[in-house]
């Protein structure tokens, strides 16, 4: 069984002492709520850079991992602004997010960008989220399905098996991203079985054990539906990650 992730993505918000209001409350209850059950979903908060050393000071010891939202594509040296793998690990960084619809489209990475990014996080250990998704004019074009294929197989090409084994992939449909507009649990669970499927023509066991989240506007009142769908293994959460109580209540819902 696939162990449920939800992760929150903070984007560009927070602030030294709105974070720890929040990372606070979270604990406060993630500490009660998620230790019982035998099959505990993991919790993950990924936050601006700057942030990453007061969160893993303050969520130290505590159930709920920190990450980041984006990892420079090269090793180290002359990339003003860049922040590289060896830089996330040295803050206890688990996870990074990468090929997010935002950066593809503000900051025109492309999928061999994006696999070169999950490569270096994968080098240092940490775990890359590999974002896929169609935008509301390629699904209305009916080209969901090649949009998503595209950008999952410039990963594959760069991965081993070994390596492939190791990433979580976030299926976040574009038009849903901060919207309030979210796939159909059905919409939503022919994407990820067909995301599944083609790993599963790579290896097998690597698509059976591999999580695959969705992400765009999940809300606590939506949540329930999304995550029993057998191909959605958690999620990755914009908004509702920067209220407490909703992204508790998504947690529980996993
Ligand atoms: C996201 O940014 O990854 C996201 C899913 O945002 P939201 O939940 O706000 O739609």
């Amino acid at each position: 069984m696939r162990r449920k992730l939800i992760a929150g993505n903070w984007k560009m918000n927070g602030g030294l002492a709105a974070n720890e209001s929040l990372l606070k409350a979270l604990m406060a209850s993630v500490e009660v709520d998620v230790s019982e059950p035998v099959v505990s979903s993991e919790v993950l908060v990924c936050v601006p850079a700057l942030f990453l050393a007061q969160c893993a000071e303050l969520l130290a010891g505590s159930k709920i991992a920190v990450g980041a939202q984006d990892v420079s594509a090269h090793k180290s040296g002359a990339y003003t602004g860049e922040i590289s793998s060896a830089m996330l690990a040295d803050y206890a960084c688990k996870y990074v997010i990468v090929g997010h619809s935002e950066r593809r489209a503000y900051h025109h990475e492309t999928d061999e960008v994006v696999a070169q990014k999950a490569l270096q996080a994968l080098r240092l250990g940490i775990c890359p989220i590999v974002c896929v998704g169609e935008t509301l004019e390629q699904r209305e074009a009916g080209k969901t399905f090649e949009v998503v294929a595209m950008q999952l197989q410039a990963v594959m090409d760069v991965l081993d098996e070994g390596a492939l084994a190791r990433i979580v992939v976030a299926y976040e449909p574009v038009w849903a991203i901060g919207t309030g507009k979210t796939a159909t649990p059905v919409m939503a669970q022919e994407v990820h079985a067909h995301l599944r499927s083609l790993l599963a023509q790579r290896d097998e066991t690597v698509a059976s054990k591999l999580r695959i989240l969705y992400g765009g506007s999940m809300k606590p009142d939506n949540a329930v539906e999304l995550m029993a769908m057998p191909d959605i293994d958690g999620g990755l959460i914009g908004g509702a990650s920067l209220n407490a109580a909703d992204f508790l209540a998504i947690i529980r819902a996993a």
